[in-house]
């Protein structure tokens, strides 16, 4: 069994981590939440730099396997603006207020495409540092709805889901997000690791 800590301050993503990897039988990954929660200045240009900003920060403090997410929304119709500064969009407001701004940004577009992107980085020693990525399609809903999931959860409809957004779909999101698909492939992957 390898044991990974969590390296992020959003409980959601932990939570997330651990309901995929408990859903999957056989499944050899842990994960752990850490014990203190560490400032990471995320100004990578891409998922996989700033997953390994975060990863390696507290891999550093802990001396012990960690495991960090980096993800975003993209808009076709928005370039440029969401992406790996997802968390950054419109500034200091509420999440309610972001997802509001995203369906003003589309109200004439005729493009709603959108995909959550997801890069996990696993470090287990200086010398095996590993990434998966997942992505999950789909579009921009005209309305905010549903309670479940957090940040852009309620204005995202996965492909192939009757126009529901991730908010309302709870334990379809747990199998099928960006994130449950990266881990699907570090599960598959770590199945037939030997430790260096
Ligand atoms: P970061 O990965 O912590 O840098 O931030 C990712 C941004 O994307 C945050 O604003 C999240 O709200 C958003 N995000 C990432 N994953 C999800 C998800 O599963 N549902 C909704 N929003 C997400």
């Amino acid at each position: 069994m390898f044991n990974f800590v969590i390296a992020s301050s959003n409980a959601h993503k932990a939570e997330e981590l651990n309901k995929i990897a408990s859903s999957i039988s056989g499944c050899n990954l842990a994960f752990s939440s850490a014990a203190e929660k560490i400032e990471v200045e995320e100004n990578g240009s891409t998922y996989f730099q700033n997953a390994y900003l975060k990863a390696n920060a507290y891999f550093l403090k802990f001396k012990s396997p960690v495991v960090a997410d980096d993800s975003g929304l993209e808009i076709e119709e928005l370039p440029g603006e969401l992406g790996v500064q997802t968390a950054y969009f419109g500034g200091d407001i509420p999440q309610r207020e972001r997802n509001a701004l995203v369906i003003e940004k589309l109200k004439l577009a005729s493009n709603r495409q959108a995909a959550f992107k997801c890069v996990l980085c696993f470090i287990l020693s200086s010398d095996e540092v590993f990434y998966f990525e997942g992505q999950l399609k789909g579009e921009i809903a005209g309305i905010q709805l549903g309670d479940g999931g957090f940040g852009y959860d309620p204005i995202f409809c996965p492909e192939g889901q009757q126009g529901a957004t991730l908010a309302a779909l709870g334990d379809w999101k747990d199998n099928n997000s960006h994130r449950a698909r990266a881990l699907q492939a570090a599960l598959t992957f770590f199945k037939n690791y030997k430790v260096a």
